[in-house]
Order: structure tokens, then C-alpha cells, then sequence
């Protein structure tokens, strides 16, 4: 839909040189096809009258006024202009500053079109910035005309319509992208495409992605925008739907032998922990074993707060397959949580006579290379390792299943990568990561999921305290208090190193303080990505077989570190967290009966946006509503949590609110992919065009395919 001429440079427009091209780059617009997908921020309602009474809540108001004073504020050598204007219901103040020179523009007894955001301030009813554009006889604004129409006044100001505001960067100015946006409407609009078929278009009610950029870029009426911006959100589901359905359906196709699956070392498993499993924990087993016996590869996402479990789901889930004569792989996205996971593994599955192996950058050569052999003549039943499983070295005999934890963390190739080594081996993916419905079915279009809700039966929720930087003191008797009782804590700085950030303290320089000061008496060691990963190692072993007290750190410990005796996370400078990765290292703690406290330390001088997001961490313990909570603070349309997530890069579509686009777009990709829609013959040509060319937002596509 954006192709051809569309793919031409923005250099082809007027009064765009080298400047004006990097400057468009950091907005992401170097083609055409760029610049007319740029989204406004909002637009500007300069088409509609707003008497001076109804104004006032500091939206941009638009008045017919006349200037009836002129007066001077400030000290006697730097005095700043204010100028009067009334209209037939109230009187405003113009604030000039640095603009004295609009005296001679504003003088007393002339009438103007005035767009301003008009608030109460002092006692007036003030405005700062504004824009004008003379009014020569046009009547002043009454109470009637409230929301009545301007005459469009040709270049002026763009008043009598509703201009659209971009969002911009440095030395870009709003009138220039105006400007080039008019250029490219005017010498490209005719080129844009809509592949969408006809007949959909017409049963949604739809217009033609021509005119839906028309109705972003150039609107006439102020509901216009948000017509085209849910028409552009339709389009680009749609492609998004096609794409996950179509991939989903070639998976499908991909035949292979279908396994009748033995349960007898699960179930032997099983009746050997030392503690029941969960009833969902139960389920998602159940569920990933049916899956895996289909004579397709399975591509299934298991989800579950942190805590809940999904490690033993997961290497439950593997041992049919491995009784079964095939090959695992089991891949996380640290050497230290590969490391736990092989040892985890080590102790529930050896028993049973798994042979299981640890594979990670770190192995030295001569026991890589045995390894290696090992492998490929299917000597090993479960691989554990880092990324570094997908490198070429690494050959399977008969690789069936890929656990892969904190999918996240990994890219797509990546995943490909371990895939590859297989013949189409199911997948399971792991993520604490809250994803809501709408998200998942986007973004994972046919994955199947899992969830884990309840966490073990024993556990204690969290306590959380916030405590003020001066308060450290206290934070630090209280952690004492619980050392004494046998516990163990974690301590979690933002930095590694003093320097690169001021006033923010690091992991060193707070390891050496609690080291040598506050807590001489304890066993300490430091833990961050930069140590040497058998120190790191050899660290970790010690804190969790309890020689250590206390490990001071930075996020590395964030992701999936479990130490069940450790009972105090302290994070501090918590406020350059961001909520998902406060909760997941404060998900660290409180992994058996024991009651675990988290203190999340925080600086002078935090926003009252800032204080919120904690006193959120405060309440609340379900990663669910955490991000819920997040999402709400953030505000409606703000999806960065999602995009952090590295889940989701939609342009137009909003996933908290587009709901329903998203099920209409979703049942017609589906009808289309399945093939029991009409094709119209000129439809026909169309789809297949969709298929051939990359979509446009193939990046998405592939994260959001998954298998
Ligand atoms: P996550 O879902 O965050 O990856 P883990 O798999 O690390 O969680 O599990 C957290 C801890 O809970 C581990 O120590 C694990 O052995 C333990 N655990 C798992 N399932 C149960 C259960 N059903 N009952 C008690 N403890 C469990
Ligand atoms: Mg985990």
C-alpha cells in the first residue's frame, strides 16, 4: 500500500536538504511512504468559534476579539507588554513576552481572530502564547456561537481549519512539516494504495487509505482524525492478522511423525517432589503434553507471574518427549540462570536417568568439543543453555521440543535459530510478562498459552516498605534484624560503577560502604555483568547454599534468580526502575514460607507521578496488576510498557482501545487465510500482492508469529 513512488526519498521535496533529512530521520521519516504514515499528536480546532466565557481550561480557544488596552508589566528597564481584548462575554489578558513588538500589531480598537489556550491565572483569564490573524468587521464572539464555524481564511493562520499537530525534534519546526506534509498530500496521495479488499472496506464502512491519511493530515471536521487514525488500525491489523494467521497455517502444514507419548516418567516425577504441584501448574502440563503428541509442531506460550513455577512446568512437559528417544533443548537468556536451570534439572530429572548437559560460552574448549559430540550422536536427553545453543557448532541427532525462558529476552533469528536445528520441533516459551487478551491474540495470533496463576501453595506475600533516602539507616536495621534470623538479602543499585550518573550511588562504591561499614560482620559479595562468570558463578553458589549473606547487585539478578532463603530485596535509587523490572527482582524473595520484606529505596526531589508508580509496588503483588496499574498511569493510548515488553510496534492502532477493530480485522484476515472468502477477480490480484511484497510491518510480523 506504500510502494512504488511512495518509496522515494523525502529529498524529492521541496526545501529538503541534508539538514532537514536527518532531522526527519529521528523521526523515523526518510521515504515518502514515512512521512505520510506520521501520526499528529492531536490537532488543533481552529475552525470552531469558543466564546471567552466557555474558555479557560487552557485548551487552545478560538475568538473573535477586539483589543481594548494595552499595558505594561515587570521591572521599569525590561517591561513586558500585556494587551486587553473582550468579545461580546468576558475580557482576556495577552501576555507578550518578548514580544513587545506586537503593540503596533495589537492596536487598541482592532478586532482579531485570536487562537489561544486561555487559563485563570491571578485573577485573569491569561494566555502566553497565542496566534492572530486580523479580523477586519467579523462580528466578536457571543454566547450563541459557541462551537459555530469560521470562514476559512486562506494562509492565515490556519484559522477556519483544523490543523494537525506533528510530534517534532530539533530543528524541525511545526509550519515546515506542515508544509512538507501539504507537498506530499498534494504530488503522492494519488499513489497511496488500499489492498484491503473492496467488499471489506464497504462492510466496515471504511474509507480508502487515501482519504483516511486525508482525514489525519488535513481534516474538515474535528471528527475526521479519529475516523482515519481507526481506518489506517484497521489496515494495519488486518496485514498484521494475515501475516500471524498465514504463518500459523504453514506451521500447521508441517508434517511430521506424530508421537504417542508415555507419561511414565512425568508421573514418576512427579510423585518423587517434595510438594504437590499446582493445580494450574497441573493443567499447563497436561495441556503442553496433549499438544506435543499432534502430528504438527506445537507453538505454545506458558505464562506465569514470577515465583509460580514455570521452570519444573516446563521440564515436566519435556520428559514424555525425552522417554520417547527425542532430544530437548532448554535455553535462557543468562549464563547464571542456565547454570540454575541445569541444576535444577540435575536434581529433579537426573534420578530418573535424563542425561542432561550445560551449554553456555563460558565452557572451555576440549569439554565443548565432547559436548558437541556428545550431542549430535544423542547421547545428551536435555541440553541447558545461553544463546549460544543456535550457534553452528551446535548440532542435534533428533531435536523435538525448545523450552525457551524469558522469551523476551531473546530476538526473533535468534529463536529461528534454535528451531533450525530440528525438524520442526515444538516450541514453549516462557514470559512473566503480563500480556493482556487483546495483546496476546494480536501479537501472538494462533500461539496457544498456558497460564499459571496461583503461586504455590505457603507463600507469604511480600511486604513492601518505601523509605526516603535519609531513612536508609532504618532500611538497614531492619534487613540486620532478618539477617539475624537467618535469612539473606539482596541489595540493587541502577549502576555498576560511580561516575556515569551523579548522585546516583553503584553497586561498587555501595558493596565497598555496606561492606566495610554497615554491615562488617556479614558475608558480602558483588554481583554484575561485568564480573567474570566464574566469579559470578562460584558468587551465586555461595549465596544460595547460604555462606553468603548478603549479595549487593545491579538487575542482573533480575531476571528468574532463584535463592529460596533469601528474604529481603532492598533496591535503591528504585525510582530509575521501571515497574515490570521493580517487580521482577522483588519477585526474587519470597520463594518459599518465609516471610520476605522488599524496601524500595528512593531519592530527593520524585515527581508525584514517581511516588505513585511505588506506592503501586507498595499495594500490590500480582504482576497482573502491576502492569494494569502502569498502564493506567501512563495514560490512556500510551502503550510503551507493551512496546518495552518488545511485544508490539503498531503505528495506529491502539491495543487498550481498538478492541473491536481488532476482532473484525482478526475474523476477516482469518476468512481470507482459510480461503472461504469470495474473491472478487480484482481482489484476487490484490492478495496476492500482499503476500508477495513484505508487509510493512514485517519486523512485528515475525516477532509476533513465534513458530
Ligand atoms: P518462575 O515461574 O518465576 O520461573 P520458578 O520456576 O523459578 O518460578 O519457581 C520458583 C520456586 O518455586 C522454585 O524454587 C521452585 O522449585 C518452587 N516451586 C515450583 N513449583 C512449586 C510447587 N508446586 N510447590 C512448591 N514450590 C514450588
Ligand atoms: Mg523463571
Amino acid at each position: 500500500m506504500f510502494l512504488g513512488e511512495l518509496r522515494k526519498p523525502v529529498t524529492v521535496l521541496h526545501g529538503v536538504g541534508k539538514k532537514s533529512t536527518e532531522r526527519l530521520a529521528r523521526l523515523g521519516v526518510r521515504h515518502i511512504a514515512d512521512l505520510l504514515r506520521l501520526l499528529p499528536r492531536q490537532w488543533e480546532d481552529r475552525s470552531r468559534l469558543v466564546p471567552i466565557v466557555r474558555a479557560g481550561d487552557a485548551r487552545p480557544a478560538l475568538t473573535v476579539v477586539e483589543i481594548v488596552a494595552h499595558d505594561w508589566f515587570g521591572k521599569p528597564h525590561n517591561q513586558t507588554l500585556k494587551v486587553f481584548v473582550q468579545d461580546e462575554t468576558s475580557v482576556a489578558v495577552l501576555l507578550c513576552f518578548n514580544r513587545n513588538f506586537l503593540a503596533g500589531k495589537l492596536p487598541v480598537g482592532a478586532r482579531i481572530l485570536l487562537y489561544a489556550p486561555l487559563q485563570h491565572r491571578f485573577g485573569e483569564l491569561q494566555a502566553a502564547s497565542f496566534d492572530f490573524v486580523p479580523a477586519g468587521k467579523y462580528p466578536l464572539t457571543r454566547e450563541e456561537d459557541y462551537l459555530s464555524e469560521v470562514p476559512k481564511i486562506s494562509g492565515r493562520g490556519g484559522i477556519g481549519s483544523i490543523l494537525p499537530v506533528y510530534p517534532l525534534t530539533e530543528g524541525l519546526t511545526q509550519g515546515a512539516l506542515r508544509d512538507l506534509m501539504q507537498q506530499a498530500m498534494e504530488g503522492f496521495g494519488k499513489f497511496v494504495d488500499d489492498e484491503l479488499p473492496e467488499a471489506i472496506r464497504r462492510d466496515h464502512g471504511l474509507p480508502h487509505l487515501a482519504e483516511a491519511l486525508v482525514m489525519i493530515h488535513r481534516p474538515r471536521r474535528i471528527e475526521e482524525p479519529e475516523e482515519g487514525r481507526k481506518a489506517l488500525a484497521f489496515n494495519e491489523l488486518f496485514h498484521l492478522q494475515c501475516a500471524v494467521t498465514r504463518r500459523g497455517a504453514l506451521r500447521k502444514r508441517k508434517e511430521r511423525p506424530s508421537l504417542a507419548l508415555e507419561t511414565g516418567l512425568v508421573d514418576r516425577c512427579i510423585r518423587d517432589l517434595p510438594f504437590s504441584l499446582t493445580a494450574d501448574q497441573k493443567q499447563a502440563v497436561e495441556e503442553i503434553i496433549e499438544d506435543l503428541k499432534r502430528p504438527y509442531p506445537m507453538a505454545r506460550l506458558l505464562q506465569g507471574d514470577v515465583g509460580s513455577g514455570k521452570t519444573l512446568t516446563a521440564l515436566l512437559s519435556a520428559l514424555p518427549i525425552i522417554e520417547a528417544g527425542y532430544q530437548v533443548a532448554f535455553m535462557a537468556p543468562t549464563e547464571l540462570l542456565a547454570r540454575q536451570h541445569a541444576e535444577n534439572s540435575a536434581r529433579i530429572l537426573a534420578p530418573l536417568g535424563v542425561r542432561i548437559a550445560l551449554f553456555t560460552g563460558s565452557i572451555p574448549s576440549p569439554a565443548r568439543k565432547e559436548l558437541l559430540v556428545a550431542l549430535q550422536e544423542g547421547e545428551i536427553d536435555l541440553v541447558v543453555g545461553t544463546h549460544t545453543l543456535f550457534s553452528s557448532s551446535v548440532r542435534f541427532r533428533r531435536l523435538r521440543y525448545c523450552i525457551i525462558d524469558e522469551q523476551h529476552k531473546f530476538g526473533v533469528m535468534q529463536r529461528q535459530g534454535l528451531l533450525d536445528k530440528g525438524e520442526f520441533p515444538d516450541l514453549l516459551t516462557m514470559t512473566a510478562t503480563p500480556i493482556p487478551r487483546t495483546m496476546a491474540l494480536t501479537a501472538f495470533g494462533d500461539l496457544a498459552v498456558s497460564v499459571i496463576r496461583t503461586m504455590p501453595p505457603g507463600r507469604k506475600p511480600i511486604i513492601t516498605h518505601l523509605a526516603k533516602v535519609e531513612n536508609r539507616p532504618k532500611v538497614y536495621a531492619a534487613v540486620e534484624k532478618e539477617l539475624e534470623r537467618g535469612g539473606q538479602a539482596y541489595f540493587v543499585y541502577p549502576l555498576i560503577e560511580e561516575g556515569s550518573r551523579e548522585k546516583i550511588d553503584s553497586a561498587e562504591s555501595m558493596y565497598r560502604l555496606l561492606r566495610e561499614e554497615v554491615f562488617p560482620q556479614r558475608r558480602i559479595a558483588l554481583l554484575h555483568s561485568r564480573i567474570d562468570e566464574e566469579i559470578k558463578e562460584r558468587e551465586m553458589g555461595r549465596f544460595l547454599s547460604g555462606e553468603l549473606d548478603i549479595l549487593v547487585a545491579t538487575s542482573v539478578v533480575e531476571v528468574g534468580v532463584d535463592a529460596p532463603n533469601a528474604s529481603c530485596m532492598v533496591i535503591e535509587h528504585a525510582e530509575q526502575f521501571g515497574l515490570s523490572a521493580l517487580h521482577q527482582l522483588r519477585g526474587r524473595v519470597g520463594r518459599s514460607d518465609r516471610q520476605s520484606y522488599c524496601f524500595l529505596v528512593f531519592s530527593e526531589g520524585l515527581t508525584e507521578t514517581g511516588k505513585q508508580r511505588l506506592r503501586i509496588m507498595k499495594e500490590n503483588n500480582d504482576g497482573f496488576v502491576i502492569a494494569e496499574e502502569d498502564l493506567k498511569l501512563r495514560g490512556p493510548g500510551e502503550l510503551s510498557g507493551m512496546r518495552q515488553a518488545g511485544v508490539l510496534n503498531l503505528q495506529f492502532a491502539d491495543l487498550l482501545k481498538d478492541g473491536e477493530i481488532l476482532e473484525a480485522s482478526r475474523k476477516e484476515a482469518t476468512a481470507i487465510v482459510s480461503g472461504d472468502f469470495e474473491l472478487e477477480h480484482a481482489d484476487h490480484q490484490v492478495l496476492k500482492r500482499l503476500y508477495t511484497v513484505a508487509p510493512p510491518f514485517d519486523d512485528l510480523v515475525s516477532i509476533a508469529s513465534e513458530g
